[in-house]
Parts: C-alpha cells; sequence; structure tokens
C-alpha cells in the first residue's frame, strides 16, 4: 500500500517527506558499558577491565577502555563480565511443562501463542538474545508472527528463527500416536510422505513465513544395553530433495536424528544440523567435520525429563540414556565434530536453558570450547554469524553481564544481571 501511495506523489513532496521524518530522528543513543571483565568468545580469554561502547543498536568498539564520547551513557556493571548475549538453537516456545502429552490437543493456537510470546520474554530476561525455534508442534506458523511482533517492536523476546510446525511422516514420530484412531487427533507436524509431498511441504511453510525447514528424521528409539536402534523415517534421496527445495530459496534445512542409519542420511543429504545426534557412526562424524554440520546434543531436556518422570523406571530408562549419550558425546568431540549449543527447551521451564551450556561441560567440552560452540556456531547456524555471537564492532548490541568468569565457571551463565538486546536495556538488577 504504501509503495503505491509513494509512487504516486510527486517526486519533490517525496523527498520532502523522507527529509522531514529524518529531522525526527534524534542521534542515536551512545552508551558505554562498563564492567570488571569483557568476555572474547573466539579467543576463549577474558580482557581487565572490561567496556564496550553502544551506539544506536549496535556495538561501536570493544576493549578494556574504550572512547566515552561527549553525551554518552555510562553503565557500570561493576564485578560481572561482559559476554555476548546467549544463543539456544533448539528452543520451543510454544510449549510448556506439564500436561506433556495433551497441551498441543487441548490448548488453542490463541491461548499457545499468548504463552510463546511469555516465554519469549522469559528466555530474553534470562540472557538468550536469539534463538532457533524448532517447532511449534501443531501451531502451524504462529511462530512467524511472534517473530515479527518481537521484530516490530511489540513484544520483548529474543531475535528468531523459527520453521512453523515440524515435518513428519503418516504414523511417524510425532503423528498423534496413541490415541483411538476413530478420534483422527491431528499430528503435531505437517505429513510428507515422500520426496514430492516434501517439496511441497517446504514451499508451503516458506511461503507461511518459515526461515528454515525443521524434519524429524528417526524416532521412536530404543537402547538395549548399549545397542542404540531408531528407526529412520526419510530415505537421503528424500531428504536430499527437501535440502535442494530449501536451499533454492536461501535457506536450510535441521533435523531430529537421534541414530542411525537416519543420522547418516541427514548429514549425506547436506541438513544444516543433527539435533539429538546421540548415536554417530564413524562415516557420519568425518563428514560432519568435513561439511561443519552442526551437532545439537540437547542434554537438558534428558536431565529435566529423567528428574520428572512418573516412575523409577522411567528416570532408569532415561537416565541409561543420557549416560549413553554423554559417552558418544565424548566420541564425537574427539572425531572433531562441530557443535552448537541447543536445549529443547520448552518441556522444561523457559529462561532456565543455560543448563545446557553447564552440562556441555559436565560431560567434557571445556568452558571456552562451549561458548564458541553456543555463541559462533550458534550464530552461524541462525546465518547471523556477521552480527551476533560476539562483542565485534558493527554486531548487534546483544550485550548480557555475568557475575564471575565464565571461562572458570560455566554456572555464572545461568545468573545474568544485565541484558541489552539492539542496544536497548532489558533487565539491570
Ligand atoms: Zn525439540
Amino acid at each position: 500500500m504504501l509503495n503505491s501511495i509513494m509512487r504516486i506523489l510527486p517526486l519533490a513532496s517525496a523527498a520532502l517527506l523522507t527529509a522531514s521524518l529524518a529531522a525526527q530522528q534524534p542521534s542515536p543513543q551512545l552508551t558505554v558499558l562498563h564492567a570488571a571483565r569483557v568476555l572474547d568468545v573466539a579467543a576463549g580469554k577474558v580482557l581487565t577491565p572490561g567496556e564496550v561502547l553502544v551506539e544506536g543498536a549496535r556495538i561501536h568498539e570493544v576493549g578494556t577502555h574504550v572512547a566515552h564520547p561527549a553525551g554518552a551513557r555510562t553503565i557500570d556493571l561493576g564485578d560481572t563480565t561482559l559476554m555476548p548475549g546467549l544463543i539456544d538453537v533448539h528452543t520451543h516456545l510454544f510449549l510448556h511443562p506439564g500436561n506433556e502429552g495433551l497441551q498441543t490437543v487441548e490448548e488453542s493456537v490463541p491461548q499457545r501463542t499468548l504463552m510463546a510470546a511469555a516465554a519469549a520474554k522469559a528466555d530474553l530476561l534470562a540472557g538468550f538474545t536469539a534463538e532457533r525455534d524448532m517447532g511449534t508442534e501443531g501451531a502451524k506458523c504462529a511462530d512467524v508472527a511472534v517473530r515479527d511482533a518481537i521484530n516490530h517492536g511489540d513484544l520483548p523476546g529474543p531475535r528468531l528463527r523459527v520453521s512453523c510446525n515440524a515435518v513428519d511422516l503418516l504414523g511417524g514420530h510425532e503423528d498423534a500416536i496413541g490415541f483411538n484412531p476413530e478420534q483422527r487427533v491431528l499430528s503435531n507436524a505437517d505429513i510428507a510422505n515422500n520426496a514430492v509431498e516434501l517439496v511441497a511441504v517446504v514451499r508451503e511453510q516458506r511461503k507461511g513465513g518459515a526461515d528454515f525447514i525443521k524434519i524429524y528424521e528417526t524416532g521412536r528409539d530404543r537402547l538395549d544395553g548399549d545397542v542404540f536402534t531408531t528407526p529412520y523415517q526419510y530415505t537421503e534421496a528424500q531428504l536430499a530433495a527437501a535440502v535442494t527445495e530449501t536451499r533454492r530459496t536461501g535457506s536450510r534445512v535441521a533435523v531430529h536424528a537421534t541414530g542411525e542409519p537416519g543420522t547418516g542420511y541427514a548429514v549425506a543429504a547436506g541438513v544444516a544440523s543433527v539435533d539429538h545426534g546421540y548415536n554417530l557412526s564413524a562415516e557420519t562424524m568425518k563428514l560432519m567435520r568435513e561439511k561443519q554440520i552442526y551437532a545439537v546434543p540437547t542434554f537438558a531436556i534428558s536431565e529435566y525429563f529423567a528428574q520428572h518422570a512418573e516412575s523409577a523406571d522411567r528416570t532408569q530408562t532415561i537416565n541409561g540414556e543420557l549416560a549413553y549419550h554423554a559417552t558418544q558425546f565424548k566420541k564425537q568431540m574427539a572425531a572433531g565434530v562441530p557443535f552448537a549449543v541447543g536445549s529443547d527447551v520448552g518441556p522444561f521451564p523457559h529462561g532456565t536453558q543455560a543448563r545446557e551450556y553447564e552440562l556441555m561441560v559436565q560431560y567434557g567440552m571445556s568452558p571456552a570450547d562451549t561458548l564458541r560452540a553456543g555463541l559462533i556456531n550458534g550464530a552461524k547456524l541462525l546465518d547471523w554469524a556477521d552480527s551476533i555471537g560476539q562483542l565485534k564492532a558493527g554486531f548487534f548490541a546483544d550485550v548480557i553481564a555475568v557475575p564471575g568468569n565464565p571461562l572458570e565457571d560455566i554456572k555464572v551463565l545461568t545468573k545474568p544481571s544485565f541484558v541489552m538486546k539492539n542496544g536497548e536495556v532489558i533487565r539491570r538488577d
């Protein structure tokens, strides 16, 4: 509409309008953040003291002492470490703890969307300034509305990459299994049974505003002793068709894939990440290293489910799977598999998912490598490598302050006292 109005305005008055709009713009606010330390994620070290000069929504300068221009406000954050806002590459804003099996059946999409808005706010206040949301689980592309409302400044929340529903087979991993079939309970995913249908779903989701495509590639899982099995859902050729169509419009595919042969099919087809990834063959790990395809372990959800299981038996089963995964994680690190940090938050409380960073350290990754996986690889996976994940001139001013030194104690990520996104102070304790 605006375009057509602009087109019928005489050129001179359009220029005047632009000029008067520009005159109303105040010059960008200058802010100096000062703290005891600042984290250099890439180098894996902290500088003392730490300062960040912010101009409007962007970082202008970072170091031990930055310029203090006239008129700049200074925010002294005391004995804290300044660092980039946290990234979670596996979230579910449209899920909440409790009513695990039925929430997506019983709760309306409007209700779920309002709860997703609350979840986005909780994540942001916890220091997560960017997230990849891995499926609304039956709310279709309602995540697009949440993303856009955040971008328009109508809602507080992280900058988001969203995927609408996940994609699944008829009778597959998330196809409302376990209900009376005569009741026709709908799947939480969009169903595609072959390459042609996959391409159609990709097009439909991209039309609906999805930034990327999420596909269920494996499930249900079984662990007998140390033998892990899970059926694959799509062949390598079918996944390749989805990847090709997704790439055609500049996007990519992420898979839920827990084990072989599905993980191998996904990697050969050229997906961007393998989420969960409990079991990866030597060949799959080699390909992931070569193609820089990220594994996203999602330990936090397993820990939460083990702690909140309905029976002692179930707790034991999940703990067994977690121990198996922890062992495999060490093998994956040794093989040079690149990682990103994703928690699968939603079924456990939003705003608590910095726990995932702690668990990756607990299971053997160094804090410096965990921070690089979370922030630098995370930014690459979200296709924002040149604008978030590090404190650098020109990057978005997504900055948090944590007590202590995260390279010595990763747990401090769970206690941010200050959150800035786009140069705007969101939280200051
Ligand atoms: Zn998930």
